[in-house]
């Protein structure tokens, strides 16, 4: 099922304060608390507006979403990961739902509405997905302004090309397991006084593979997998960020047990800093150096960009640190638009003058009455 918009779920708009979010949870959560609402679905819902409120109630995690969606969320955290750092306790405890640890609303009774699932789900066939792999990525200032299209060596794990993953070597059969009878598992049955105790074991003789290989392949001796460096094309949106997630799908490592689909690539963006820029979000600042002159006089300067130089307008009788802005010349934003630069002028006072210089200073100062 495709998941829905956190703020959707809520019922709050994209700039909703902490304080919005958390009431409109409290509302919806004391109408699905499983507690109360006996109705089925009620459990879903409950944890569809709880994921969404542990999401939205945390800046950084709110900041990935607002950023990338679901796959912000998805591929940087765990569902852990998004449960653990909410204090659910104090949310449920005026609510009269027991609170603490013993009661529904306490953390613990919270994960297994969560996880029972989950947990049930690792019980089912032995069909696995590949692991997720992550790899941090470097770009600049300027690539990350521009976006870029960047080839990355990924070292992972992919069906063996020889025997496209059966593990067996070509024009050799692959046969099913005649004590599991290809099931993997077995059945164990043990008596003790009046009971009787079924255990599951994997199948010894087949390692739970269901099968056995006449002849192992020779390339990646049986197991199906080889290691090998794939060159992969990551196109990098601009407007991206330090701690900025892209996730391939299907590009992490292959499955090596029941033919599951392969994990996801995680690409972690570092945005190197600039020589010149100091970037916040899409605002770009810039110290620009100018003259005692420059300042008192009024002067066109010529202040670096991202897109070249561009010419500022400095008028007379400017103070040093004052800030001046350049309009649509900071960073893109992932969603359109671009941010503004922010100059501040450093006036630089004039050092090393020579006797008629200082004169004519100090000619300057009587006549301003210093
Ligand atoms: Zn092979
Ligand atoms: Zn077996």
């Amino acid at each position: 099922m495709e998941k829905r918009d956190y703020y959707e779920v809520l019922g709050v708009s994209k700039d909703a304060s902490q304080d919005d979010i958390k009431r409109a949870y409290r509302k919806l959560a004391v109408q699905f608390h499983p507690d109360r609402n006996k109705n089925p679905g009620a459990t879903d819902k409950f944890k569809e507006v709880s994921e969404a409120y542990a999401v939205l109630s945390d800046d950084e995690k709110r900041r990935m979403y607002d950023q990338f969606g679901h796959a912000g969320i998805d591929g940087r955290y765990t569902t852990e990961d998004i449960f653990s750092g909410v204090d659910f306790d104090s949310i449920f405890r005026d609510f009269g739902f027991g609170g603490g640890s013993g009661g529904f609303g306490g953390f613990e009774s919270i994960f297994d509405v969560f996880f029972g699932n989950r947990r049930a789900r690792t019980r089912g066939p032995r069909v696995q997905r590949g692991d997720d792999l992550q790899i941090e990525l470097e770009i600049t200032l300027k690539e990350a302004a521009s976006g870029i299209e960047r080839q990355i060596d990924v070292p992972r794990r992919e069906r063996c090309p020889v025997c496209e993953g059966t593990g067996a070597e070509p024009g050799t059969s692959v046969n099913t397991c005649p004590k599991c009878k290809g099931n993997g598992r077995l059945q164990i049955s043990r008596t003790q006084g009046y009971s009787q105790f079924v255990q599951i074991v994997p199948c010894d003789r087949c390692n739970g593979e269901g099968k056995i290989i006449e002849k192992p392949c020779h390339n990646c001796r049986g197991s199906g997998v080889v290691r090998s460096t794939r060159k992969i094309n990551v196109t990098i949106p601009k407007g991206v960020e330090t701690g900025s997630v892209l996730r391939l799908r299907g590009e992490g490592e292959v499955s090596t047990s029941g033919g599951g689909p392969s994990g996801d690539l995680y690409v972690v963006l570092n945005v190197l800093p600039h020589e010149i820029f100091q970037r916040d979000g899409t605002t770009l600042y810039l110290e620009q150096p100018i003259s005692f002159f420059q300042a008192a006089l009024g002067a066109k300067v010529k202040i670096p960009t991202l897109d070249g130089a561009a010419e500022l307008k400095i008028p007379a009788g400017t103070q040093t640190h004052t800030l001046f802005r350049l309009k649509g010349k900071g960073m893109p934003s992932l969603n359109g638009g671009r941010g503004d630069e922010l100059v501040r002028v450093i006036i630089k006072t004039p050092e090393n003058l020579t006797r008629s210089q200082k004169k004519l200073l100090q000619d300057v100062a009587k006549e301003l009455g210093e």
